[in-house]
């Protein structure tokens, strides 16, 4: 089973790859469903597909957004770029983009996205018999009826998401970012009103907000939870999936690198019938998320998968910054957050028998002097003795 990993930009796909993704995923500039993360420029997206392909791994691109007449002209040069260039495949939801993919791209297997709602077998064969090689499938389904698509339909790929965030509409299809912000969701530029703290106003008194409560909890009548489906993952891999999904391209380096090693390594220990153990799920608590939830994985329940009270992060360590360079007696980290001497940092490999807990005992500045805290955007040099593995990604517990 694949382990698919988000890449919002060139970075973070190099470290989605070099902490264990098996494929990634990612846009262009145009066409994806994610407007505001950094997306790849044709060179950028060029030099994605070489570096996945040179370590073996596979890349597929969204173009998913619900196209308008405008779009129609400019998607045929960009879909054969795209099979020039030898990406794995299209994620696609709109038919319209299917049927171009098709004729200016045939040579590129299509994946229908998440967005498209296939909540049926009925509805994953149609897109089979259309020709497509994969279906993301809808959050919105129980895994018996994964279970039952598996069965109906055996030779399409079948693909869900493990980990990330939803949406309390169907699947992202949504209009209220565009009702309220003039911001569509459904063009990639989603502002995340379900997140808002609402009120109740009167006509006539619009400063005035009566509080909107549901069962004694809060406003955020819209919020849901992040789905976290690490305990589930022994009877996905029953199921016979061929690919399960971490949603988070607009996240950072280090959310990407954490989720996609603590995926992988629970994989490994469930393939050689070993348990998970809790240190590691506990690493998915270690970065910034929302509180988890189950989705419908059982059965619906709003109970456990909305959260009334308060739409922030839950965030109990900082990433602050990625080690660029060390020789056998030093670190060198690009700095991102403060750290002063004395303080204890944690240092993350793709290997996580490799981890570091470090207490900063000295620190040096790029012209070799001693200095008692780092500043963001500048390069540190940390003394410790010992040979340490490339890729590590430095992180701070803030609630000591
Ligand atoms: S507003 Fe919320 S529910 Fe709607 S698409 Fe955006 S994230 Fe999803």
């Amino acid at each position: 089973m694949e382990l698919l990993s988000p890449a919002g930009d060139l970075h973070k796909l190099k470290y989605a790859v070099l902490y264990g993704a098996d494929a990634v995923y990612t846009a262009g500039t145009q066409f994806g469903l994610r407007a505001k993360s950094g997306n790849l420029t044709r060179e950028e997206l060029k030099q994605a597909v070489e570096f996945c392909h040179n370590k073996k791994k596979k890349i597929y691109i969204t173009v998913n957004i619900f196209a308008h007449n405008k779009d129609i002209d400019k998607l045929p040069d960009y879909l054969q770029f795209l099979q020039l260039i030898g990406v794995d495949a299209f994620i696609i939801s709109d038919p319209g983009v299917f049927s171009l993919a098709r004729e200016f791209a045939p040579e590129i297997p299509i994946h229908i996205s998440t967005q498209a709602n296939v909540t049926s077998w009925k509805s994953a064969e149609f897109w089979f018999q259309q020709g497509a090689k994969r279906i993301i499938l809808a959050r919105e389904l129980s895994i018996s009826e994964i279970k039952k698509i598996r069965k109906k339909i055996p030779d399409i790929e079948l693909e869900i998401f493990v980990h990330g965030a939803m949406c309390i509409s169907y699947s992202g299809r949504c209009l209220l970012s565009s009702f309220l912000n003039n911001r569509s969701a459904n063009q990639g530029y989603c502002t995340q009103p379900c997140r808002w703290e609402y009120g109740l106003a009167e006509k006539t008194r619009p400063n005035e907000f009566f509080n909107l409560e549901e069962d004694d909890y809060g406003s955020y009548i819209l919020n849901s939870k992040d789905l976290c489906l690490l305990d589930k993952l022994s009877e996905i891999i029953d199921t016979g999936l061929d690919s399960i999904k971490i949603e988070g391209r607009m996240k950072s380096h280090y959310y990407v690198a954490n989720v996609t090693r603590t995926y992988k390594s629970a994989i490994k220990l469930i393939s050689e019938n070993e348990k998970v153990p809790n240190n590691l799920k506990e690493e998915l608590n270690k970065v910034s998320h929302r509180h988890y939830t189950e989705g419908f994985f059982d059965s619906f329940d709003s109970a456990t998968t909305q959260f009334y009270e308060s739409s922030t992060y839950i965030r109990d360590y900082q990433f602050i910054g990625e080690i660029v360079n060390t020789n056998k007696k030093s670190i060198f980290i690009a700095i991102r957050a403060k750290f002063n001497v004395g303080d204890e940092i944690e240092i993350i490999f793709p290997d996580m028998n490799s981890d570091l807990s470090l207490e900063i005992s000295n620190l040096y500045n790029e012209e070799g002097e001693p200095i008692s805290f780092t500043k963001p955007n500048t390069i540190v040099r940390i003394d410790i003795d010992k040979e340490i593995p490339p890729y590590g990604i430095v992180r701070k517990n803030i609630r000591k």
